[in-house]
């Protein structure tokens, strides 16, 4: 479904595709960190390419909530189980720069910024222990959190922390303004061209659909990395969530707030440009590919909505992924293995704002060889302690029982033509087969995911076959739209 911030926006154009030229920096993806990493390095004077697979801001740029926060939940408490309060410093010193930059940003180039107090809260008393412990991580990080006992939200809370002076935005004016500039520095943008694969040489080769492209440097802003090589798939956990949008409410809060409590709640508000306010509800995020319904959980988030803010009219729904790090740590830098050649910046669990800004900064920095912020160093892909080993295998068993279900999971379903918006896998000689109905058309194809073998489910909501190993997703049609995959389901008969 479409996001409030997408709903009307025409894709923007792109340049020719002349890969026989060749480039000092190339960037794939056109979210915010392949934008910000592309203006800061064609600002420095480098010849820089974005290749972007379906169009800037298609996939967790365009359909996020756009808060930029550096109270993010209870997301301290949980960095700082696998992490000492240096770390914990530096993530926050990364999401300051980041969110710096992006204000600054928004100031110089007219993208309207609202500034709001940010909140945590809690609704139940392990939430409040939760948010005791977030209070002493943000005071240790230092932040200037306080502790507010009444959040005048439509519903019972316990407490919450507080942050003023946080923002919020239109993450699509961003996008826009980011190619503006980019182009502004001769800097070209590549729309609908995915790329499967990068040969890190001296030049590197980027492939893609359209053909291989010769480049110094090559920057992966692919949300999850593309490449197997460093293993990025096997710390991350991809997480979906979903959002609405409402107007005509009339209790709406003013800050923004997120639950800490499970499931999640968020919300902000966001004017329109016809001079209303729209009340954004997010939240009921789980593991991608593992829940029975996914349009239950937009119904839910629906219910839950109409009993809190009265009156509310929907006006857009939508879903989106992010990728979760198993250490809570995003993951900024070179490559392994790649001679310094290839980068890549992954892990923003959901707080992809600031961090993609931050990122930006950190990747730029090293590109150019300039002097990488001082907090650069603990973004870097690092040896994981005994804790993070623990949790990677929790997650892998996890992810290894899902791939074993979900083989087994096929025998239960007979081929035949599933109902309008409906999939199902079922078992065929050459192994488990997608079959779908939208729009009338049905489709089959593997459900084998080309990324490491998972077998995909249907999402009901998105009408899409999601792989619940690392988050691959496709179109009905088999197509890719997002993850690590860059190859299509095949088509089966
Ligand atoms: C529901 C939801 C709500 C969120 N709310 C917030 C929030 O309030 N505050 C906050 O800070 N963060 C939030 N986030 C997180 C934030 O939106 C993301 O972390 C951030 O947008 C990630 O930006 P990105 O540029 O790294 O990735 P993306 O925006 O996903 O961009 C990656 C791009 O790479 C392209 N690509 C992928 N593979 C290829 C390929 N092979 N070839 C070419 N191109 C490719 C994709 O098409 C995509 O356009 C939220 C996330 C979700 C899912």
């Amino acid at each position: 479904m479409t996001s409030l911030w997408l709903a009307g926006t025409e894709e923007p154009t792109d340049d020719p595709w002349a890969p026989e030229l060749g480039v000092q920096d190339a960037v794939i993806g056109a979210g915010l960190t392949g934008l910000v990493t592309a203006v800061l390095l064609a600002r420095a004077g480098r010849q820089v390419t974005v290749i972007e697979a379906r169009y800037p801001g298609a996939v967790a740029t365009g359909n996020t909530t756009a808060k930029l926060s550096l109270l993010q939940g209870s997301h301290l408490s949980a960095l700082r189980r696998y992490h000492s309060a240096e770390t914990a410093r530096a993530y926050v010193a990364a999401n300051t720069a980041g969110q710096e930059w992006l204000l600054q940003y928004c100031a110089a180039h007219g993208v309207v910024v609202q500034r709001r107090p940010a909140y945590s809260y809690a609704t139940t008393p392990d939430g409040v222990m939760t948010l005791r412990r977030e209070l002493d991580h943000t005071h240790e990080a230092g932040l200037a959190t306080e502790w507010v006992d009444d959040l005048a939200l439509p519903f019972e809370t316990l407490a919450g922390v507080r942050l003023a002076d946080q923002a919020q935005f239109d993450p699509v004016q961003v996008l826009a303004a980011l190619r503006a500039e980019l182009r502004s520095w001769g800097g070209r943008l590549h729309h609908r061209i995915r790329v499967t694969g990068v040969r890190a040489r001296r030049p590197c080769i980027v492939q893609t659909e359209a053909g291989e492209l010769r480049a110094d440097r090559v920057v992966l802003a692919t949300g999850i990395p593309i490449l197997d090589r460093g293993l990025y798939f096997a710390l991350m956990e991809p997480q979906r969530s979903y959002a609405i949008s409402f107007r005509g409410v009339s209790n709406a809060p003013t800050g923004m707030y997120l639950s800490v409590d499970q499931p999640t709640r968020s919300l902000r508000t966001a004017p329109r440009p016809d001079g209303t306010e729209q009340l954004l509800v997010g939240g009921n995020g789980h593991g991608v590919g593992r829940i029975r319904s996914e349009l239950g959980q937009v119904e839910d988030l629906r219910e839950w909505s109409h009993r809190h803010f009265p009156g509310a009219q929907e006006t857009h729904w939508w879903s989106a992924q992010d990728y979760a790090p198993v250490d809570a740590m995003p993951v900024v830098g070179a490559v392994p293995g790649t001679g310094g050649r290839v980068f890549a910046a992954t892990g923003y669990a959901k707080w992809g704002m600031t961090n993609a800004a931050g990122a930006a900064l950190r990747l730029a920095a090293q590109l150019l060889g300039d002097e990488t912020p001082a907090w650069g160093k603990a973004l870097e892909r690092r040896a994981p302690g005994p804790a993070v080993l623990a949790r990677t295998g929790m997650v892998n068993a996890k992810v290894g029982a899902h791939a074993t279900t979900g083989w087994l999971r096929t025998g239960a379903s007979s081929r035949r033509t599933p109902p309008e918006g409906a999939g199902l896998v079922a078992r065929s000689a050459a192994g488990p087969v997608g079959v779908s109905t939208v729009d009338g058309a049905t489709c089959a194809v593997s459900a084998v995911c080309p990324h490491l073998g998972g077998v995909v489910a249907w999402n009901d909501a998105e009408k899409s076959w999601d792989c619940p190993l690392h988050g691959s997703r496709f179109a009905p049609d088999g197509s890719v739209l997002e993850g690590p995959a860059t190859s299509p389901l095949k088509p089966r008969s």
